[in-house]
């Protein structure tokens, strides 16, 4: 089996940049702001969170603009595994998701 990693296209770098970049590099979900072109920020609580755009699908080949959306680690995290949830991955999949920036 491919590593995960190869999942991603080629330009996913320019991909996830272009999200942020129209999330005004804010998490679209908590609206954590970030500092322009800064992947790494401090929560309100202290916490270090990073700056990743998740494919709410869990398809990282699949790049439609409705299936990304830049969230902060925290929320991630959360709607990763909110979505195993929904869909009953078993847990042996879970190292198929991956947090990328
Ligand atoms: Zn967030």
């Amino acid at each position: 089996m491919r590593h995960s990693k190869d999942q991603y296209p080629d330009n996913w770098n320019e991909i996830s940049k272009q999200i942020k970049q129209e999330a005004r590099w804010k998490c679209q979900e908590c609206n954590l702001q970030f500092l322009v072109e800064e992947n790494v920020t401090t929560d309100p609580n202290g916490k270090k969170q990073t700056y990743t755009v998740i494919h709410l699908d869990l398809n990282p080949q699949n790049n439609d603009r409705e299936n990304l959306k830049a969230v902060c680690g925290a929320c991630h995290c959360r709607l990763v595994s909110k979505e195993n949830k929904h869909r009953r991955i078993a847990a042996q999949n879970k190292d198929q998701i991956f947090l990328k920036i």
